[in-house]
């Protein structure tokens, strides 16, 4: 199923007559849209020629079915309504599939499992592994995942739209529980993408066996807590505080 998953990133679906299907093909090089949404109806059946009339793409109907930014990154694409749709292999430059370019990109995915691996230890519990899964997976329920027409994030005073990056990794107290760690455990703090973030701690040299499992642990265990304080914020309106975040990791 991943070698399947994988060949399916790797085909886009140039937008010709739009019969191509809204959720399931790759058409806005994300992958199939159905996979970085959470709920909601993904028919086969909806085509993306359903989001366009007179040659221009429906903005308010697809904000209905997808975040913002996924929106913003269909309005780029051009429409050319004369031609036949028709699949791109991605991985050639004349289009076409070859077995040759698949294998390689089966290779290259291998690497991926250094980042599976680091969240697996037996000092981690499952269910933050597992969380952190979903994680890497863009798959745990922020608001621009679950497309929340009005998202106002729980952590700052700002009040953005809640994304995996600011949630975990930009805002203020993201920031602040981060360097507190990052300071402890010799570790770079470089704010952003949270893959970066969570990269710069596992690729990090170890100083002694003890230290290794902290570069290896820590790391999930803060995004965990992280959550759980913006879940607690969000549902139980109880305000996220950076040291209160710190202050659970320290007595687990
Ligand atoms: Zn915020």
């Amino acid at each position: 199923m991943d070698c399947k998953k994988n060949a399916e990133m790797s085909i886009f679906c140039k937008i010709r007559r739009r019969d191509v299907s809204f959720w399931w093909d790759n058409w806005t090089v994300l992958g199939a849209l159905a996979n970085i949404v959470l709920g909601g109806r993904t028919s086969k059946n909806t085509k993306v020629q359903e989001f366009i009339h007179e040659g221009a793409w429906m903005r308010d109907k697809l904000m209905g079915k997808v975040s913002e930014s996924t929106v913003n990154t269909i309005q780029k694409i051009k429409i050319n309504v004369d031609k036949r749709d028709y699949p791109i292999w991605l991985l050639e430059k004349t289009g076409e599939f070859t077995c040759k370019s698949a294998w390689q990109n089966l290779r290259r995915k291998g690497c991926g499992t250094f980042t599976s691996s680091r969240i697996w230890h037996k000092q981690i519990p499952f269910k933050i592994s597992f969380f952190m899964l979903r994680l890497l997976q863009a798959r745990i329920p922020t608001d621009d995942v679950v497309n929340m027409v009005t998202s106002r994030c729980s952590c700052c005073t700002k009040h953005e739209e809640e994304s995996i990056n600011h949630l975990f990794t930009c805002n203020e107290i993201a920031r602040h529980v981060w360097n507190y760690f990052c300071n402890v455990c010799a570790v770079k703090f470089s704010q952003g993408h949270v893959r970066h973030v969570l990269m710069n701690w596992w690729i990090a040299k170890a100083n002694n066996e003890v230290h290794s499992t902290l570069l290896q642990c820590v790391p999930s265990v803060v995004c965990w807590d992280i959550w759980k304080s913006r879940c607690a914020a969000m549902f139980e309106n109880k305000k996220m505080s950076a040291w209160h975040i710190i202050q659970k990791f320290l007595i687990l």
